[in-house]
């Protein structure tokens, strides 16, 4: 059956599954949602008793229904194949009494993987049934992380390109490496000489440049982003809260309709989202708990009602969670509100004029129905590291720390609680042995490798370690001026 999109704005204009995801944002600045969401729910016993792949194809079929089985198959396939360091692909294991779902064991090592190894594949097959015929190059300006896993994504995915920009000398030793050594003939890597806000805002003047997306049209190619509010980043992240409860099925520590508790670590509130959709198709879910970092703008929204950003943003050791604008929170409002478009768009427009909005009592009650929230700063999260370390064994990245730290302050729910885990510790080696007391002064990334290797008695991922050897392929740095030049020679050499 074909699922019908909207923007959260304006319910007028439908669209199919396949057109949300090349489109990404609606023309109105909303994002695409369907009303169809939460009048089918899954048959929990029956996911208890699947794989992940088995469960992938589901999740994936009942919201983008307008992909055929074998479409969707053939992109499950694809994206959760040996790219993965376990066939579990998100494996779940005890920590305490409560559980940590592992994320982290895809090619880049952060839970971005997840999606961003499906979005490419939904892309190009939207691209072939509903495109004109037109090439996409992915666009994106990095502080380190996103550009890596978008890189790894669209990395040979037919029909597509990705271009990525970094702020030379500004991003970690290692993340640097994982960028400048990847492979695909449609990769282009360059680095910036100024900072991430300089290679941001001039990506945002190449999506603008009207002369230059008409040369590059007329060479058959189309720019894009893989932006986290894109539908085929959001829907992905669903598999995984059904699979953990498939998981927490087979330990015994659950049967089939009992609730469970999940924790995440939110920036953008696209995870956590993922498990509101996955409550909405029928998994038994207690509390979604909203973990945030020193940037708490939305555990004081849960708390009051009133999304707030005017506030200092505060740099953290959980880098990929500062964010004062969660984007996808306005999917839950919508959804909330019982879609309601025009109240959408009014508190939007607050946001964009005020810096605020005040959700009604009726959205507040329901908000506070499905969600708890907390909120942990630097040194609530490096004692958390230090501590599950200690006392439980387990060695957690900074972003999970976070979420753990919430989790161990709130009283205890009765139910299985279920930690996301977003990113290898591996990935923040500095930050995490700084936390375990260790003197980083000095050290490069791979020493920092070696002494958490040493200290822990565990052994980095070789998606990180491996870098080690790998050869450099990207050299190019160029000033900011020169970005749009670099774009264009890369359209023409990726689809030529
Ligand atoms: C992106 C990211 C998050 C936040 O996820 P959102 O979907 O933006 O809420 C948390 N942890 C890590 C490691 C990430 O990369």
């Amino acid at each position: 059956m074909e699922t019908l999109y909207h923007s959260t704005r304006d319910a007028q204009s439908v669209m199919s599954s396949k057109q949300a995801i090349l489109a990404g944002i609606a023309p109105d600045g909303g994002l695409y949602v369907s009303d169809q969401i939460g009048t089918v729910t899954l048959d929990v016993t029956q996911i208890c008793a699947q794989d992940y792949h088995a469960t992938a194809r589901v999740v994936l079929q009942t919201l983008l229904g307008d992909y055929s089985a074998q479409e969707v198959s053939d992109c499950v396939t694809g994206a959760y194949g040996s790219q993965w360091d376990t066939p579990a692909i998100t494996p779940l294991t005890p920590i305490g009494n409560d559980w940590l779902l592992e994320l982290y064991h895809g090619p880049t090592c952060a839970f971005k993987d997840v999606a961003l190894q499906m979005l490419p594949r939904l892309m190009s097959v939207a691209r072939t049934t509903e495109g004109d015929g037109q090439n996409v190059m992915i666009l994106t300006a990095t502080s380190g992380d996103t550009g890596k896993a978008a890189l790894e994504g669209f990395a040979d995915v037919a029909g597509t390109g990705v271009t990525v920009f970094y702020p030379d000398g500004k991003v970690s030793d290692v993340q640097r490496l994982q960028m400048v050594t990847q492979r695909g003939a449609n990769v282009a890597v360059c680095g910036i000489r100024g900072n991430f806000d300089d290679a941001q805002t001039e990506v945002k003047a190449i999506f603008a440049d009207a002369n230059l997306r008409a040369r590059l049209a007329s060479d058959g190619c189309v720019l894009s982003s893989a932006n986290s509010i894109n539908v085929g980043r959001l829907v992905p992240q669903v598999t995984y809260y059904f699979d953990a409860y498939a998981q927490l099925a087979r330990t015994g520590a659950i049967k089939a309709g009992d609730q469970i508790d999940f924790c995440v670590p939110t920036g953008n509130f696209g995870d956590v989202l993922a498990g509101y959709y996955a409550k909405l198709l029928g998994l038994p879910v207690g509390q979604l708990i909203v973990a945030s970092n020193a940037n708490n703008v939305l555990t004081d929204f849960i708390t009051t009602g009133t999304y707030d950003r005017r506030r200092t943003f505060h740099k953290t050791i959980s880098p990929s969670m500062d964010i004062l604008v969660s984007s996808n929170l306005e999917r839950l409002v919508y959804y909330l509100s019982g879609g309601d478009c025009e109240l959408v768009a009014s508190y939007m427009a607050d946001l964009a004029s005020k810096g605020c909005y005040t959700v009604n009592a009726d959205i507040l009650s329901k908000l506070q129905t499905s969600f708890g929230c907390g909120f942990a700063d630097d040194d609530a999260t490096r004692e958390t590291i230090r501590n599950t370390w200690a006392e439980l064994g387990v060695l957690i990245d900074t972003h999970t720390a976070v979420g753990k730290a919430v989790v161990d302050k709130l009283p205890a729910s009765g139910r299985q609680r279920v930690c996301l885990s977003t990113a290898s510790p591996y990935k923040f080696c500095a930050d995490v042995l700084a936390a375990l007391g260790a003197d980083v002064n000095g050290l490069d990334g791979f020493a920092c490798m070696d002494k958490l290797e040493e200290l822990t008695h565990t052994t980095a991922p070789s998606q990180l370690s491996g870098l080690r050897t790998a050869s450099e392929r990207h050299a190019d740095v160029c000033d900011r001026a020169e970005m749009p030049a670099f774009v264009e020679a890369a359209c023409k050499r990726v689809f030529a």
